[in-house]
């Protein structure tokens, strides 16, 4: 049994290489590539991620806030970074760190036209977000005139490109909303290009969006779980490799007789004696309290190990009985081959809510 001394979570970079190549493969070679590192890159590390992606040659960044942005400016990305959702109050620092903000509503259009104007700013890039049914963020079709009129007189800023976010580009039973959706956005595209008498740059796809709807990659793509591994079904997630391994280690063990209770709110009882391992994660990690009750698991000695009762702040503890284990041998919670996906499902939630929690305090360790 391989040893361990703390919960570590241990980032690939060449399995982010081969993810990258492996979604690149399905694009055109003149469509840019947009990486989604917002969160952390969901999680893993942005810093490191973004860099190294820098350095593969991606195109483009997105991060969901502005401080985000600013953090990626600091770690030394050069290349263009999209804030996708970028709030009025963080405008001035926008565009003091060289971020493009995504417009996507009156507000943020009138009070990012009035901080560039403020600025002295000349064609400062911004993206306009238009909405195709994901409901969340962005313009109409009929907004197309009023942009136009408030953005004609003034050289403040210049629209770079304009995009839309899929809704459900990974559930082939919703194939038909996904195409009305891409059917919108061509509208609002040629409507676009009409009245404003030029064409920005579009894109539209997520990462199921450039496995599922080739016609949707346009300009550029945006992806995210992709290039951390996850393909959003069975069959593409053979194509990818999770870059992430959240591992642990024993740190004691108990033997629980019958009718014994472990752990808060006695939430587990005993019916037969069991052995449990604690195991140094637990809610303020990351793995959250859904995971509890036997629902989720961790992996020792190559066999499931399932979490006993509540989880803990800091800790769980699992049934090991029948596992021959020590205290401080490895744990794995999730990597290559029990993937964070299989993890999440078995708690009725997906990879990217279980990535993108795992809390700064887990240690991060980059693989060259
Ligand atoms: C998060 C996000 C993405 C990335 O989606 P994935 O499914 O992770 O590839 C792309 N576009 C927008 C607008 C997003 O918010």
């Amino acid at each position: 049994m391989p040893k361990a001394q703390e919960t570590v979570l241990e980032i690939d970079l060449s399995a982010l290489k081969h993810n990258f190549e492996y979604l690149k493969s399905k694009l055109q070679k003149e469509t840019k590539f947009l990486a989604v590192v917002k969160a952390f890159a969901y999680g893993n590390d942005a810093d490191d991620i973004a860099l190294y992606l820098q350095d593969l040659g991606v195109d483009y960044f997105a991060v969901a806030y502005t401080s985000e942005g600013v953090a990626l400016r600091n770690a030394g990305i050069t290349k263009p970074i999209l804030v996708l959702h970028p709030l009025p109050v963080s405008f001035h620092t926008i565009i003091e760190r060289c971020l493009e903000p995504s417009i996507y509503n009156w507000k943020v259009l009138n009070e990012f036209l009035e901080v560039a104007t403020e600025k002295n700013q000349k064609h400062y890039p911004v993206h306009v977000k238009f909405n195709t049914g994901l409901n969340r963020l962005g313009f109409d079709l009929e907004d197309i005139e009023t942009i136009h009129s408030k953005t004609n007189s003034t050289e403040a800023i210049h629209i770079k490109s304009i995009f839309s976010h899929l809704a459900a580009s990974e559930d082939l039973k919703e194939k038909e909303f996904t195409e009305q959706q891409i059917s919108t956005f061509k509208t609002i595209t040629e409507t676009f290009t009409k009245v404003f008498n030029y064409a920005p740059f579009l894109h539209l796809s997520n990462t199921s969006g450039i496995l599922n709807y080739p016609e949707a990659h346009l300009d550029m793509v945006r992806s995210g779980i992709g290039l951390y591994g996850f393909g959003n079904s069975e069959e593409e997630n053979k194509n990818f490799k999770p870059i992430a391994k959240l591992k642990s280690v024993i740190s004691q063990i108990h033997r629980i007789e019958k009718g014994e209770t472990v752990g808060y709110n006695r939430a587990y009882k005993s019916e037969e004696a069991i052995t449990t391992a604690t195991i140094p994660i637990g809610h303020a990690d990351g793995i959250g309290r859904q995971y509890g009750q036997g629902k989720g698991f961790v992996i020792i000695d190559g066999k499931k190990a399932p979490i006993v009762g509540n989880v803990c702040m800091d800790m769980i503890m699992v049934n090991i009985t029948g596992i021959d284990c020590e205290e401080g041998d490895e744990v794995i919670i999730f990597d290559g081959a029990h993937t964070a996906e299989d993890l999440a499902n078995a708690a009725n939630t997906i990879s990217y809510e279980l990535i993108s929690a795992i809390s700064q305090r887990v240690k991060r360790v980059i693989k060259k």
